[in-house]
């Protein structure tokens, strides 16, 4: 009848066949055995499945989006390129047949796993609007205060003031190169936090990998506070009350948008004598000039063997020659616990229910004259945080050079990265072998 019907060739009906019961695809599933029904999986799919389970994660603090899925490390370009690699070498290795493409797109998404992609390509917001599942008014509300974080950022870059910009690159890893040895193993995370000097178009970078500082907000302040500190010398700005000092950033709560670096902000301008303002941009619309320094190191490094997480600092360095970066090699002896300043204990600008919350902070204002804040940048005014100064703590603490280390030693890895990282030092010369030797682990 098909082949009547259809007009298609013999073999054609023949897979068909053969692969719906390769599949376990039975439709009268009343005759069907149970335990028939559960294991549905075939030899190529349970192969395909051992494939996802030996590729190396990112754990889950390391990814900011606020899912349940499990990203890999970012070793893949695109969903292609990882079935290439498992159809070219696990398939091989291994000796067994490949599924097909959709196959594959199936079991990745219901394995929850994800491609590890940096956080701009996409508004949520905005796909949301565009599919149908987000009423105008909202659409309206978020592109008035997208519109109205541009502006201000244009307004600024116009202003005498001085203007950065500042985010943490998307993970780096090490070693990296193309070896397929490489594939299934953990690797060292290198981060690099980055801050552009809009007037001079003069990147900063501070990079460390994971055996010597995390990524809390005690690590992103002792970065913010160690620049402004050597700004404010190099350009003479102590105690100018005409200058502004004013950071844009996303609004990512940990990094650039809590109490800790609140406080060392407030704390820095009560010792210098200068203005600090922290500007956020809409959330999905966070593209900004310090997006072109990780673009350069990105794909200066993607056909690049790194084999230690310095040769990440010595292309930093040396990437861009017109004003190349300035670069900080960053040791955990480095970050200090900037949570121990204590002026105050959050920056919510409301107590009571209703009341605005962190997230909709979109500006704040550090000066001698207390902390203000916008929920809009499009305000005129600036609002006092209601917050209680806390003068007592603050004369036991105002020094930030008295604050304690936040590392007494450099941080252990999980054995079983270190296991790996032991294994990979066989891609790389024995000068760098000891690198790995040398780094704390469980
Ligand atoms: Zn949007």
């Amino acid at each position: 009848m098909f082949l009547n019907t259809l007009g298609v060739k013999e073999w054609v009906i023949k897979k068909w066949a053969k692969s719906n019961l390769e599949n376990g695809y039975r439709k009268d599933e009343d005759n069907v055995q149970p335990n028939k029904i559960r294991d549905s999986t075939t030899a190529p799919t349970r192969s395909l499945h051992d494939f996802f389970d030996c590729l190396p994660k990112l754990e889950s603090h390391y990814c900011r989006a606020s899912t349940s899925k499990l990203y890999l490390e970012p070793t893949w370009n695109s969903k292609a390129h990882l079935y290439k690699i498992y159809k070219s070498d696990y398939c091989t290795t291994h000796n067994v047949e490949p599924v097909s493409i959709a196959t594959f797109h199936k079991e990745f998404d219901k394995k929850r796993l994800s491609l590890y992609k940096p956080k701009k390509d996409l508004c949520d917001t905005c796909v949301a609007f565009e599919t149908g599942n987000l009423t105008e008014d909202k659409y309206n509300e978020h592109i008035a205060f997208k519109n109205a974080a541009r502006t201000a950022k244009t307004v600024d870059k116009e202003s005498p003031n001085e203007v950065f910009t500042m985010d943490l690159q998307s993970v780096l890893l090490s070693p990296k190169s193309n070896t397929c040895a490489l594939y299934y193993k953990t690797k060292l995370i290198v981060h690099n936090f980055t801050l552009y000097d809009i007037k001079r178009n003069q990147g900063y970078c501070y990079l460390w990998n994971e055996a010597e500082g995390g990524l809390t907000s005690n690590e992103f302040t002792s970065i913010i506070i160690h620049f402004l500190e050597r700004h404010i010398d190099q350009f003479g700005l102590q105690n100018r009350s005409d200058i502004q000092i004013i950071l844009w950033s996303d609004g990512c709560g940990y990094q650039n948008r809590n109490a800790t670096l609140a406080n060392g902000l407030y704390n820095l301008t009560l010792e210098r004598g200068v203005t600090i303002v922290q500007k956020y941009l809409q959330k999905g619309h966070t593209q900004m000039e310090v997006d072109s320094v990780h673009s350069v190191i990105e794909r200066k490094t993607r056909n690049k063997k790194i084999n230690i997480p310095a040769d990440y600092v010595y292309i930093c360095k040396t990437v861009c020659q017109k004003a190349p970066y300035r670069v900080e090699y960053l040791m955990h002896d480095f970050f200090k616990k900037y949570d121990e300043l204590k002026y105050f204990n959050s920056i919510r600008p409301g107590r009571s229910a209703g009341a605005p919350l962190v997230n909709d902070i979109r500006a704040l204002r550090y000066s001698h004259e207390g902390v203000f804040f916008k929920l809009n940048h499009s305000d005129q005014k600036w609002q006092i945080l209601p917050v209680r100064l806390n003068t007592k703590t603050n004369n036991a603490t105002n020094d930030a050079n008295d604050l304690p280390k936040l590392y007494r030693n450099r941080i252990k890895i999980k054995a079983e990265k270190y296991k790996h990282l032991q294994s990979l030092k066989a891609t790389m010369e024995v000068d760098y072998h000891a690198f790995y030797d040398n780094l704390p682990h469980d």
